[in-house]
């Protein structure tokens, strides 16, 4: 897993930080549903419920930002 999750990011030039990937883009669950194994790794979400993007390690659980 943690293996994957490296080379999925060296090949995405994408960088891995407090075990989330940095992304800049947010990301939707359906999306991230692709890549099942890193559905939670992901520190840029898109909230299911109001679609605005949210950052993980400041509030909101899982696809919800908890505050909408
Ligand atoms: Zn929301």
């Amino acid at each position: 897993m943690q293996a994957e999750m490296v080379q999925f990011c060296e090949e995405g030039g994408l960088v891995i930080e407090a075990g989330l990937i940095q992304n800049e883009q947010a990301i939707t669950l359906k999306e991230a549903k692709e890549m099942k194994n890193l559905m939670l790794r992901w520190r840029r979400r898109v909230c299911e419920s109001c679609h605005e993007a949210f950052d993980i390690t400041t509030h909101g659980l899982f696809y919800q930002c908890k505050r909408c």
